[in-house]
């Protein structure tokens, strides 16, 4: 057979998912919590009446309107809902794609900005943070500079490292570029900071979501608001029925029922508190700050390979940085799990660095 597929393509590794059965999954920033058994009855109420025989609403309004009453989105910009905030970035990458439309982001940040770019053949750039993994905002203007992005990423809180940007720099690049800008909050209920509230003020900017992380990485689902003309021309290229029956009726029953989710994660905000105080008080790690519901942190006298497959060994799961950019040599990358988790995993950890 003729070998039709792109060089690029070829040249990629697919998204790795390890296989987590048996594992305490400390590696995909999931939220550990199920549902009181009640709610979960209720949930199964509302599926029953779900019409598996018809497609589901093309614009899932009733599922919009919710996230846009609830989500505090304010009612001048437009939203638009993806299977995952995954396939928002394909969108928007996709709406602009060309072979000179560069796609720029930070280094290291999430791997699938530079991914998407790749499938679509575009250019990628991305930006070094600094040291600290704070956003190098000189670095950044001078690469817009040259480049000049079609589009730029900023994950914040930004993933692998945890942390927020500092917000003087975000707005410095939102004045100084006219490519759209997509701010990534992903994170945003663990970090209380958000871009949403300046949407009127820039009209290329776009502040993206998901529900993954409250609480509901299972449904699949990811918003964007933005600029109305920009965020219809996006829509385009949306393929219909994006939104199952069951993600439209199981998040609009989540998000009625929010106070549960919104109280699970307040959990996770005090455990993220002590992980990170009992992390500091290991001699031989540095730990970063984190306002989202994972830590990273930097061994300093042993290889992450080898507490990697320590950790492993005694069935804990988490995520091994080390080998995918120079900046995160020897990292991991923890997520916050329920507390008997965090326990195991502390004393995994322990007992991998023989202390
Ligand atoms: N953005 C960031 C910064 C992420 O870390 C992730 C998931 N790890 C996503 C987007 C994708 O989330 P979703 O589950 O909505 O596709």
């Amino acid at each position: 057979m003729k070998d039709w597929i792109r060089p690029e393509i070829k040249a990629l590794t697919a998204y790795h998912v390890p296989d987590a059965s048996g594992y305490i999954k400390l590696d995909a920033m999931e939220n550990p919590y199920s549902w009181p058994a009640e709610l979960t009855d209720q949930w199964l109420d509302v599926l029953r009446d779900a019409n598996l025989n018809r497609y589901p609403d093309p614009s899932a309004s009733d599922l919009k309107n919710k996230i846009q009453t609830s989500l505090n989105i304010s009612a001048e910009s437009d939203i638009i809902l993806g299977n995952g905030s995954d396939e928002l970035i394909q969108m928007i990458l996709m709406a602009v794609s060309g072979k000179d439309r560069v796609v720029m982001s930070v280094e290291p940040s999430f791997v699938m900005y530079k991914m998407i770019a790749s499938f679509l053949d575009m250019p990628y750039v991305g930006v070094p943070l600094t040291d600290q993994f704070e956003l190098d905002t000189e670095l950044m203007l001078a690469n817009i500079k040259q480049h000049q992005p079609a589009v730029i990423f900023i994950a914040y809180p930004n993933n692998p490292t945890g942390n927020l940007f500092s917000e003087q720099s975000i707005d410095k690049v939102l004045k100084t570029t006219d490519a759209i800008v997509v701010i990534d909050e992903a994170y945003f209920a663990f970090a209380d900071k958000t871009y949403a509230n300046k949407l009127a003020d820039y009209e290329n900017l776009i502040v993206m979501r998901t529900v993954s992380k409250m609480g509901l990485a299972g449904l699949r689902l990811g918003y964007m608001a933005g600029n109305k003309k920009l965020l219809q021309e996006i829509d385009k290229v949306r393929l219909p029925y994006n939104i199952n029956i069951l993600t439209q009726l199981s998040t609009e029953f989540a998000l009625n029922n929010k106070h549960v989710l919104d109280t699970q994660t307040e959990q996770i905000k005090l455990d993220r508190k002590k992980l990170l105080a009992e992390l500091n008080m290991i001699n031989g790690l540095e730990v970063y700050p984190s306002n989202a519901n994972f830590i990273l942190f930097r061994l300093l006298g042993h290889n992450a390979d080898d507490v990697f497959s320590a950790l492993k060994e005694n069935n804990i799961l988490i995520k091994n940085l080390s080998h995918t950019t120079v900046s995160l040599k020897n990292c991991l990358r923890v997520t916050i799990g329920d507390a008997e988790e965090n326990e195991q995993f502390l004393l995994g950890l322990r007992s991998a660095l023989k202390i």
